[in-house]
Formats: structure tokens, sequence, C-alpha cells
């Protein structure tokens, strides 16, 4: 297969590129980097089967060849980047996602759209199965993800009832591992971070929110199974074991042997008070469930923040 995907050089969109790859499919890699990162991608310069184009999925795109598949993963995900960029937020999943799906269309491509748990709000249904049609504030700081991806959604089952077309929508949750940015401001990268350099964790409200935490190769393979063989209902693909924010601190100053402090923030508006997947559809119709365990994935990421921090820390000052 030939397969477009936009927001390649981001942190799930570099690993589905790594993935297409790895079972010789041919990847075009879009990007315009306003949260994307090129050294995502960069072990990718050269090879046979990667080409990758430097633009805004949300003007006009025309990619030459044929595509037997569009995957749209641009977007500002982190709510500190959809804050900072919220007009470029709403533009992906609005005009992003139609210019993919036109692209996809016109080459007669599969299309696959990332979609979000935001969608489902700060939920009055737990777990969330894909039947819950969520609880967003249309007009909160949020919305400006929640609500593009929403339309996403629906701009995705227009064109498959109205054109018949071929396509797919993941709503993932929350995903973690290599390749997040260190100052993503999601919590995962946020704790490890902060923990590796001895400052405080910043613990919003009183840590007794909730969220399920997915690691990244188990979310990619329900991704790739999902387009592959999944069918055009919405899916779920996270992983179902919950925990408490402050259990998560507990267990990142345990995995980095960090002894910092944990310091209360002020919760964020409309920050969800539970989060968790039912994950029955993925396991009847892919046979995917999450293999990782919380522990394993941290101490995977840990690693990774590690080097990449002294890699990017400046050269000590000489000795005088
Ligand atoms: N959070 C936190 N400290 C941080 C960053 C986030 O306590 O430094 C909390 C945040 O308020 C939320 C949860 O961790 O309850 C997950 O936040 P994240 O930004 O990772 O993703 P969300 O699930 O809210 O989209």
């Amino acid at each position: 297969m030939r397969v477009l995907i936009t927001g390649a050089s981001g942190f799930l969109g570099s690993h589905l590129c790594d993935r297409f790859l790895a079972d010789g499919h041919e990847v075009v890699g879009l990007d315009n980097f306003i949260t994307g990162n090129a050294e995502n991608i960069a072990h990718l310069t050269g090879h046979q089967s990667f080409s990758f184009v430097r633009h805004d999925i949300s003007s006009y795109t025309y990619v030459a060849g044929s595509l037997d598949g569009v995957l749209h993963f641009a977007s500002p995900a982190s709510p500190i980047d959809y804050l900072k960029h919220p007009i470029p937020t709403l533009k992906v999943g609005a005009l992003g996602t139609h210019n993919a799906l036109g692209l996809a269309k016109a080459k007669g491509a599969r299309f696959f759209l990332a979609s979000t748990s935001e969608v489902y709000g700060d939920p009055l249904v737990h777990p969330q199965p894909e039947s819950y049609w969520g609880n967003v504030n249309p007009v909160g700081p949020r919305s400006v993800y929640d609500e593009a991806k929403r339309f996403a959604e629906a701009i995705t089952m227009a064109y498959h009832r109205f054109h018949g077309m071929d396509t797919r929508i993941v709503r993932i949750f929350n995903t973690y591992g290599p390749r997040m940015r260190p100052h993503d401001g999601r919590v995962v990268s946020n704790f490890i971070v902060q923990a590796l350099r001895g400052e405080p964790l910043t613990l919003y409200g009183d840590g007794s929110q909730t969220r399920s935490f997915c690691y990244v190769s188990d979310e990619v393979e329900g991704i790739y199974r999902l387009f592959m063989n999944g069918d055009s209902a919405p899916t779920n693909i996270g992983n179902p074991v919950e925990y408490t924010v402050r259990q998560l601190a507990e267990m990142v100053l345990e995995a980095t042997g960090s002894s910092a402090a944990i310091e209360h923030r002020p919760l964020p508006t409309d920050d969800p008070r539970v989060r968790r997947p039912d994950i029955t559809r993925a396991r009847e119709l892919l046979g995917w469930e999450p293999s990782v365990d919380i522990r394993a994935g941290i101490a995977l990421t840990v690693a990774y923040f590690r080097a990449h921090l002294a890699a990017a820390a400046p050269a000590p000052a000489p000795a005088s």
C-alpha cells in the first residue's frame, strides 16, 4: 500500500510511519511542524519507501501519485498546545479533515481519522463505550479541540454515507511513550521530566481525577489493525486500566528514584474528572487489547527522556 500520514513528525504520527514501513508499505509523511518535531522522523531520511512533504493540511493539498490510504493525524493534541494554538487546532480538525477527505476521495483511498476520548468531554457514563454521546462544553477553552474532533467525526461519517467512502474513526485515549516532547505539557511527560530534573511534580487539583494510560506500541498496534481490518464505526483504542493522577505521580517517582516533591496547582477549566475506555468493540472486531503494563511503559519512557535530556543538556561550564 501507499499511504499518506498527516502529522507524520508528531508523537503518534511518527510511530505510525514506522509501523507501516516495517510491514513493507510506502509512506508519504506530511507535517507543518506546528507541534511536530523533525527529530522524530530523522531516522527515516533516505529510506527508500518514505518521502516527506512540509505542508499545512488545513490549506489545499495535492499529493502526486496513487494513494491507498490517508491517515489524518495532524493536530495539536496536548491541552497546553491547543490552548496556545486555538485557531489552527479548529482549522486542522475542520478544514484539514475536509481536505484530507477530499484527497482520499480523489485517490479512491481509505480514510482514517485520529479522533479522541475528548469527544466524551467530562463523561457522565463510566467507562466510556463508543455509543456514549459525551458531555462537552461547546464554548469552553477545551472546545477548540473537542468540538473540532466532533466535527471531524461528523464530516467523516458524511463522506462515508454520502460518497460511500471507506472510512475509519479511532478514539484515542491518553497515550504516552518515547517521542513525546519534554515540554509537551501532558501529564506523563511533565511528571517524568520534572522527576528527572529534581523539580516538583505539578499535580493539578487534588490529583483524584483519573486517566487510563496506553503505551504507544499498544496504541499503534490497535490503530494499524483498525486501519487494516476495521469498519466505519468509531472505535475506542486505549488501555482500560485506570489510575488517579496522584497514583501516576507516585509511580513516576518510584520509576525514576527521584525524591522530588509534589506541588499542587489549580485544576484546568473543564478538566475531565474520570476517563476510561470500554474496549469491548476493539477486542471483538480486531482481537486487540493492550499488553504493556504501566510500570513497564513508564520505565521505557523514563529511559527515553533520560537519554533525550542528557543529549539536550548544555555542556557543563569549563572549570576556571
Ligand atoms: N495534569 C497534572 N499535572 C501536569 C499535567 C497534567 O496533574 O503537569 C493532570 C491534568 O489536569 C489531567 C491529567 O493530568 O487531569 C491528564 O492531563 P493531560 O494534559 O495529560 O491530558 P488530558 O487527559 O487532560 O487531555
